[in-house]
């Protein structure tokens, strides 16, 4: 990849995500004068938080199948912390490769207060939610911090209301992907990208057009769905590639950029066509 690479890389928390090798590549490419943006989640360490303060996690699974956590005006504080000391963490680690970050929360949000949710066949209201989606990224905010030299951090978090919420970290990426007209996204979880079937690793699908995307929409179960979305939601946003890739490798992102992993395309992209064609 050349000097003009923009990227947006995001890492999950799930198991098996191994976030080191990705911070030794980051470093190495942004000293080559690469500008990348690190996205992060924060599920395992509200995990661990919510466990310390015997804080009981509330799961719900929405009527369209997606599974998200209620955030109460406790549960916020508890998530905002969370991701902020994930992002401390990472950019101390990074310090040891001489690369300073500056973490940011450049994204406006909008609450969804009130949750459905689907219990045993019937559905439920929660109210007092304080997790929502991005409305609006301030690209000249991460602009100017990869001017300074520096790799601009993104927890899970949207400003709303003067506070911080729980965003997804996907979409979050999606939309600062698109902001940023960057040239690429990569969404690195704990498989070798999307599967066809969820549970055989083999079944790797190499390449999704966005006018076949009912396929990938069949593929994805839990929270694959959400990434899948936000695949669909940059690639409608201007980003030009976008990969699911494996974040378990030793290269994970040489591995995603250089045609591992799943990409998606918009069927006219040009670059997509080349990268597909030379595989
Ligand atoms: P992360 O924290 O890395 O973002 P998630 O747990 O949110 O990871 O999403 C990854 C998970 O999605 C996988 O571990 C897998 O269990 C699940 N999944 C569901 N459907 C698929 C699929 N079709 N292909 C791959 N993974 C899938």
């Amino acid at each position: 990849m050349s000097m003009d690479v923009l990227g947006v890389v995001k890492i999950g928390g799930a198991s098996g995500n191994r976030l080191e090798p990705l911070l030794e590549e980051l470093a190495l490419r942004v000293r080559r004068g690469e500008r990348w943006v690190l996205v992060h989640g924060a599920s395992g360490m509200m995990e661990r938080l919510c466990a310390e303060r015997g804080i009981e996690v509330r799961y719900v699974i929405s009527p369209s199948g997606y599974r998200s956590r209620f955030v109460g005006p406790l549960e916020r504080e508890v998530f905002e912390e969370a991701a902020l000391a994930v992002s401390r963490s990472i950019a101390e680690r990074m310090e040891a490769f001489s690369v300073p970050c500056e973490v940011l929360t450049p994204a406006a949000g909008e609450r969804k207060d009130c949750l459905r949710s689907l219990e045993g066949g019937r559905m439920r209201l929660l109210r007092g939610n304080y997790s929502g989606r991005v409305t609006a990224v301030r690209a000249d905010l991460i602009m100017e911090a990869m001017e300074r030299g520096s790799l601009p951090l993104l927890p899970p978090l949207a400003v709303c209301e003067g506070l911080l919420i729980n965003v997804d970290g996907d979409r979050l990426a999606a939309a600062a992907a698109s902001a940023l007209g960057a040239s690429v996204l990569v969404m690195l979880t704990n498989t070798p990208g999307l599967l066809l079937d969820p549970s055989d690793p083999s079944s790797l699908i190499r390449r999704v057009d966005l006018d076949r995307w009912d396929l990938a929409e069949k593929a994805a179960q839990g929270n694959m769905k959400r990434k899948v979305l936000a695949a669909q939601e940059a690639l409608m946003g201007g980003v030009q590639r976008v990969v699911i890739g494996d974040g378990r490798l030793q290269s994970p992102l040489e591995w995603a950029v250089e045609g591992g992993g799943t990409e998606f395309c918009s069927t006219r992209s040009a670059p997509c066509m080349e990268a597909a064609a030379s595989r």
